[in-house]
């Protein structure tokens, strides 16, 4: 047995980078990938996009300047050759490369400007009969300046010194049939030299389907764990007084669908337990959300307790607060207004009126969770678009004055987050599992689907007519600018360019123009022009994606379609058909630099209108990572299990964790204890 590694400060501070706090997380530091040097490819058969081990002479050892400072080597075996280039090396390296030098690189392949080339190998000076290596070399994540076999070293280390027993009941363990852990890992850092490397990149392997397993299965615990714990806390008991909700039933124009009956049904029954509820209340675009949130609201504040509602935008925020006092103000309910735009002493006032417990709902952007914000009874935080939000702001939410309410013996406030990002099952499951979702699964009655069509640049001039014609018969037509990843700035100038053009092509039009960098209150008072038919014809860029609700709107132009993901053309396309007339999503896209992703894309959202068939093919495409925002991909996201891939692991994962909580509290907890030690916030939230 040997004695634990020392470890340099130095390299304790690069560890830290890569999460690694503690010895045993080294343990779970797994390979990215493995390099095969176990055998050497002939330059002569090599091919671009090969990752290859080549053996051969350095002829040729050169520093080139254009266009930036490069080290390029000639490696030639017999009579073919093969280009080393360097972009960043140093001298030791232009030495080692020298003319006349054996050398074996490895690294992937492709078609340089002098033939055949490899960027960046990892070469070593060999003689001929330097062996080769008998299995593949693992390739870990690291971070600069923490190589490869010091990373390595201390991995070998951690496995030799450190005890590592299975948390697995033996019996689970058998009855799934998962390898053990200890083999698992020693072979996924050692493969030994039967192993192919298509398994073990695939990750398809046993040891790699352990590990999975275990991930998710800590996550599973986790959640779980959470649920228990927050049914432990107290809550307000808010049951249904049906004075204020009767009274606002009583006066809609409509009547609530089935699905929103059920859900709010839930979230009622919820809000009358003693514990805080926790609840995402999914629903497509367009299917009523908000008549669902103000009955909660109500039903908090019949009972004397305080509302608040935030909104990713202002723009969204807005209009919740202008619908919700349409609809609650004739009761008696003045919502406040709080947002991050507003004046210091507007602000001040909308605090004071919140802290004195003068209004019973404050509507606004995340300004309302800011500390200087302190409510004076709230009973009720209703958060839309919640997946707008990063995982840190949901907890800074979810802990909004909570410790010391706690502390004081006070309650703590019931939550109801919502989404019109639907969440594919295995998502849901994982992510969302400490959550009770509602889902309203049906759109309000009178709507005509939406006819979506694709049109190549080309025809641009087609759809030009179509929105005139659109306008005239009295109609209203939206037309989004593309979204242009490098620069905010040029997204402006084509919003900017498009309304000068249409507007030109269409004097007879009125036509409004919508972009972020417009004050607030501009652009509040565009939205307003377009929703009351003002403007009939509103220029927008993606700042429309979320919330708008203008019913005489039936055309939604997107130009550029193929630059965006499917979750916003969804989004955008649920802005029109929201009214009786027959609606059309006209999906404008670049034919010639259409890649196999975009196309993938448009062709879904051609053919589906279901926003759950849409996300989960999305998840597919793309990954859970970016389908819930690069914000939420921190450190709570799986790093080895794959949801769109590892689905049956998933199933399995979520009835161990409970099986393990009930009969095997002891090995629950080894098992939180070594995949969840550094993730303490998303385990106590
Ligand atoms: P979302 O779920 O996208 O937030 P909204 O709450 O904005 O949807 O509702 C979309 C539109 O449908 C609004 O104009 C709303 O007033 C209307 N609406 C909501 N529920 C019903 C219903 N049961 N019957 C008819 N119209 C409804
Ligand atoms: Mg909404």
């Amino acid at each position: 047995m040997s004695t634990p590694a020392k470890i340099p400060p130095a390299t304790l501070a690069k560890l830290a980078k890569l999460g690694i706090h503690h010895r045993s997380d080294l343990l779970l530091h797994l390979p990215l990938r493995y390099e095969d040097e176990t055998h050497l490819a002939p330059i002569a058969t090599v091919q671009p996009g090969e990752t290859v081990q080549v053996q051969g002479m350095i002829t040729h050892n050169e520093v080139t300047f254009r266009p930036r400072r490069t080290l390029v080597c000639r490696l030639q075996e017999g009579d073919d050759e093969l280009y080393l280039r360097f972009l960043n090396f140093y001298p030791s390296q232009q030495k080692q490369l020298a003319v006349g030098k054996q050398i074996r690189a490895v690294g992937e392949v492709r078609m340089g400007y002098f033939g055949l080339e490899m960027v960046h190998p990892k070469c070593r000076a060999v003689d001929d009969d330097t062996p080769l290596n008998t299995s593949l070399s693992p390739v870990y994540p690291t971070t600069a300046g923490l190589s490869q076999i010091v990373l390595r070293k201390l991995i070998t280390n951690a496995l030799e010194v450190l005890p590592h027993p299975d948390t697995l009941p033996e019996s689970v363990r058998k009855r799934l049939r998962l390898a053990d852990f200890d083999s698992s890992l020693r072979l996924l850092h050692n493969p030994t030299p039967d192993i192919s490397a298509s398994t073990l990149e695939d990750r398809s392997h046993a040891a790699w389907q352990r590990i999975k397993f275990d991930e998710l299965l800590a996550q599973q615990l986790s959640m779980r764990v959470h649920h228990r714990e927050r049914s432990k806390r107290i809550a307000p008991a808010l049951a249904a007084q049906q004075r204020l909700t009767d009274a606002l039933l009583a006066k809609l124009p409509f009547a609530l669908t089935s699905a929103q009956r059920k859900v709010y049904a839930e979230i009622s029954h919820d809000l009358a337990q003693p514990h805080p509820m926790q609840r995402l209340l999914l629903g497509d675009v367009g299917s009523g959300k908000t008549i669902v949130a103000a009955l909660a609201a109500l039903q908090a504040i019949e009972n004397g307790y305080q509302v608040a509602l935030m909104a990713p935008t202002e723009i969204l925020a807005e209009q919740h607060y202008l619908k919700l006092r349409e609809w609650l103000e004739p009761l008696g309910v003045s919502p406040v207004w709080l947002s991050g735009s507003l004046k210091k002493k507007e602000k001040t006032a909308a605090a004071e009126r919140i802290a004195s417990g003068d209004t019973m709902l404050a509507i606004g952007t995340h300004a309302l969770f800011q500390q200087s914000v302190e409510f004076a009874k709230l009973g009720l935080a209703i958060v839309d678009e919640q997946h707008k939000f990063g995982v840190q702001q949901r907890l800074a939410l979810r802990n909004k004055g909570v410790a010391e309410d706690v502390a004081e013996g006070r309650n703590e406030p019931h939550q109801l987050m919502m989404s019109a990002t639907p969440i594919p099952r295995t998502l849901a499951m994982s992510y969302y599992a400490d959550l009770d979702v509602s889902v309203i699964d049906e759109l309000p009655p009178g709507r005509t689907p939406v006819v979506t069509k694709l049109v190549s640049d080309g025809r641009r001039d087609e759809v030009f007519e179509r929105v005139r014609a659109v306008c005239m018969k009295g109609q209203q037509a939206y037309w989004v600018c593309p979204l242009i990843d490098e620069s905010e700035a040029l997204q402006l100038q084509t919003a900017i360019e498009t309304h000068q053009l249409l507007t030109e092509a269409f004097p007879e039009l009125r036509i409004g123009l919508a972009h972020g960098k417009l004050p607030p209150a501009e652009k509040a008072a565009i939205m307003a022009a377009f929703k009351a038919g003002e403007l009939q014809l509103l220029v927008a860029t993606t700042v429309i994606e979320v919330g708008v609700d203008v019913p005489n709107a039936s055309l939604m132009v997107i130009d550029h379609a193929e630059r965006m993901g499917l979750a916003q053309l969804h989004q955008l396309r649920g802005r029109v058909g929201r009214g009786a007339a027959e609606s059309m999503c006209v999906l404008l896209f670049q034919s010639e630099k259409l890649s196999e992703l975009a196309r993938a894309r448009l062709k879904i959202i051609y053919e589906s209108t279901d926003g759950f068939e849409i996300a989960q093919q999305d998840l597919q495409l793309r990954g859970p990572g970016e389908l819930l925002g690069a914000r939420q991909s921190g450190v709570a996201m799986l790093r080895f299990a794959d949801l769109g891939e590892d689905e049956d692991l998933l199933d399995q994962a979520r009835l161990v964790a409970d099986e393990l909580l009930q009969h095997h509290p002891e090995a629950a907890r080894a098992h939180l204890q070594r995949w969840m030690a550094n993730k303490h916030d998303y385990l106590h939230v």
